[in-house]
C-alpha cells in the first residue's frame, strides 16, 4: 500500500534494542521535542512512510532492512531507512552541514568554509532520500520534508513525482540573500526549494530573506503579501517584519510560504515539573544555594550560541557589583559537540577557559560563580534548574529558534522567573515581553542582567504571565496542526514544463 504521509525527518522514531538475540525497533517514548508530534500524524494517517538514515558498516548494509515498523505499531506505518556508511555520514553532517552551510545560515561568512564540502556526497544522500520517498508516497501523498540537511530532496521529488504534494520546513534561520548568496550551490538550493507547494520558516524575517534571495536568483513573483500575524512582533526588534510574503510565483508553479514557529510541550513539561522527583530536585538545589539569585543557561556548545559573550559579561557583573559576589550563581550547561565535529572545538575551549578564569578569579571557599556542564544534562535535572532559576540568560548572537526559552516560562507556569533573551534569536519575536538583549552590545548586556537582577517580583508575573500565554497558546501541536491544515489547502500547482537540470 502506498503512502498517503511520508515525513522526511532525519531522525530515527525509534530506539533499537537488542532482546533475546532479536532486534526490536522500540518506539522512542520522551514526550519532548517534534518527533512525538510527528508520530501523532505518521500513526494518524491511513497509511505513511518515515524516511531517517541509519548509519551502518559495510557488513551491515550487505544484510540490512531497509524497511521496518516499530513494536507494536501497524505495518501502515513503515519506517525506511537510508544506510550511510560512517564516512558518507561524517562527510554529510558534519563536515558539509556544519562547515559550509551551518556558518552561511547563521549569518557567520567568517566560519564558512567551502573547500572541505562534498557537494556530490550531499546531492547523493538528498537523492537516496528522495528515491526512498517516491518508491514509498501515494501519487497525490503529502510528502513533510525536515531542513537543511535534505535541502535537495524537493528537486529530485518533483522530477518524478510531479503531483504530489510537497511541505519543507526549515529548522534553522534564513540568511539574508547578501550572506545566502556565498554558497556556491546557491541556485540548486533555491530551484529544489521552490519545487515544494510550502515553505515553512520559523519567523517571517526568514521568510522574507529566503523570498528575496530567491528573487536575487531566478524570476520569482511575489503573488501575495499581508501583514504579519498578531504572534509577531511587527516592529521594534532586530528580527521583526510588518510585512510577509505569503505566495510566490515561479515556473508555471505556486509556493505559498509562511512563518510558523516550532513550540513546545507545555503541558508535559508543567506535568514534569511537579513531579515528586523534580521538586526533590528543586528543594536540594535551593538548599544548596540558599538566597542566592540563580542563573540558568543552557545549550549547546556552538559559535551562535554567544556563552563567550554571556560569560564576559557575567565577569563584568561581578566586578562592577562586587557585594553580588557570594550572593549569585551561574548554572550553565555548554553541551560538547559529538566528536569529529571540528567546527565546535574553539568554541569549546573558549567557553571552558573563561569559566576557568573567572571562577580561579572570584571564587570564594564557600562559593564559585559558575558551575559548567559539559555532558548532556538529563530532562529532570534540567527541568530542577529552570524551575528553581530565577534568571534564565539565552544569549545566542543568532538562533533560528530557541526552545530553551519556551521551556523556561514553561517551567514557571507564568507566574515568577525573568527571562533575558537575545533579539537574534526566532523566539524573541514571539516573545517581546521578554527582557531583550543584544549580545553584540557590552552596554546592553550589562542593562539587561542588571535590570534581571532588581526587577520586583509583580514586573516579573507581569511578564511571565503574558510570554505563558503566548507559548500555550501555540505549542508544537499547533505547529504540526499549522503545516497540515495550509498543506491540505493548497490547491495542486499547474507545472509548465520540467525545471532545468540541477548544478
Ligand atoms: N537540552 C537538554 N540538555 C542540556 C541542554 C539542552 O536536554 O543539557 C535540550 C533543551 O531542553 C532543548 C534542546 O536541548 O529542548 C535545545 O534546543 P534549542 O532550540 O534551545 O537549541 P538547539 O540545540 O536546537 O540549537
Amino acid at each position: 500500500m502506498k503512502s498517503s504521509l511520508v515525513i522526511l525527518y532525519h531522525r530515527e522514531p525509534y530506539d533499537e534494542v537488542q532482546e533475546n538475540g532479536k532486534t526490536v525497533y522500540r518506539e522512542k517514548k520522551s514526550p519532548n521535542g517534534i518527533v512525538p508530534t510527528l508520530k501523532t500524524f505518521f500513526a494518524n494517517a491511513e497509511s505513511s512512510t518515515w524516511v531517517a538514515w541509519k548509519q551502518v558498516s559495510s557488513k551491515q548494509q550487505e544484510n540490512f532492512d531497509s524497511r521496518i515498523t516499530m513494536e507494536g505499531w501497524s505495518d501502515k506505518a513503515v519506517i525506511r531507512r537510508i544506510p550511510l556508511t560512517a564516512d558518507r555520514v561524517k562527510n554529510f553532517y558534519y563536515i558539509t552541514a556544519k562547515e559550509a552551510f551551518w556558518p552561511i545560515l547563521h549569518s557567520f561568512p567568517e566560519h564558512f568554509t567551502y573547500e572541505s564540502s562534498d557537494w556530490e556526497n550531499f546531492k547523493h544522500i538528498n537523492q537516496l532520500f528522495a528515491d526512498a520517498a517516491c518508491e514509498e508516497a501515494a501519487d497525490d501523498a503529502l510528502i513533510w520534508i525536515h531542513d537543511y540537511n535534505l535541502w535537495l530532496t524537493p528537486y529530485y521529488i518533483r522530477e518524478k513525482m510531479p503531483n504530489v504534494k510537497i511541505a519543507f520546513f526549515h529548522h534553522t534561520p534564513f540568511p539574508a540573500a547578501d550572506v545566502f548568496n556565498i554558497l556556491q550551490w546557491r541556485e540548486a538550493i533555491i530551484d529544489s526549494l521552490l519545487c515544494c507547494d510550502l515553505c515553512g520558516f520559523h519567523i517571517p524575517r526568514y521568510v522574507e530573506n529566503f523570498v528575496s534571495a530567491a528573487r536575487s536568483l531566478r524570476d520569482v513573483k511575489i503573488l501575495e503579501k499581508s501583514p504579519v500575524p498578531e504572534a509577531f512582533t511587527p516592529y521594534g526588534t532586530a528580527l521583526a517584519e510588518p510585512e510577509m510574503t505569503t505566495q510566490l510565483g515561479y515556473n508555471g508553479r505556486v509556493v505559498n510560504v509562511d512563518a510558523f514557529p516550532v513550540g513546545t510541550n507545555p503541558r508535559y513539561l508543567v506535568e514534569k515539573v511537579n513531579t515528586p522527583e523534580v521538586q526533590e530536585r528543586v528543594k536540594l538545589i535551593r538548599e544548596d544555594i540558599g538566597d542566592n539569585k540563580l542563573i540558568v543557561s543552557a545549550g549547546r556548545v556552538d559559535y551562535v550560541k554567544g556563552a563567550s559573550e554571556m560569560l564576559l559579561c557575567y565577569e563584568r557583573l561581578l566586578e562592577r557589583r562586587p557585594e553580588l559576589q557570594g550572593k549569585v550563581n551561574l548554572y550553565m550547561t555548554a553541551v560538547k559537540a559529538a566528536a569529529g565535529m571540528r567546527v565546535y572545538k574553539e568554541a569549546q575551549s573558549q567557553i571552558e577557559q573563561l569559566v576557568g578564569k573567572i571562577n580561579g578569579r572570584f571564587s570564594k571557599l564557600d562559593w564559585t560563580p559558575i558551575l559548567l556542564f559539559t555532558e548532556p544534562v538529563p530532562y529532570n535535572d534540567l527541568m530542577a534548574f529552570y524551575k528553581t532559576a530565577d534568571i534564565a540568560w539565552i544569549p545566542p548572537l543568532r538562533d533560528g529558534l530557541n526552545l530553551v526559552a519556551k521551556e523556561y516560562i514553561a517551567a514557571h507556569e507564568g507566574k515568577n522567573g525573568v527571562l533575558v533573551l537575545s533579539e537574534f534569536t526566532g523566539s524573541a519575536v514571539e516573545l517581546p515581553d521578554a527582557v531583550l538583549t543584544n549580545p553584540y552590545s557590552d552596554k546592553k548586556m550589562d542593562e539587561t542582567i542588571d535590570q534581571a537582577l532588581d526587577m520586583s517580583p509583580e514586573e516579573q508575573e507581569e511578564r511571565m504571565a503574558k510570554m505563558y500565554e503566548a507559548i500555550t497558546r501555540y505549542d508544537v501541536q499547533q505547529w504540526a496542526n499549522h503545516m497540515f491544515r495550509e498543506a491540505k489547502a493548497i490547491a495542486p500547482s499547474e507545472e509548465e514544463g520540467k525545471e532545468p537540470a540541477l548544478v
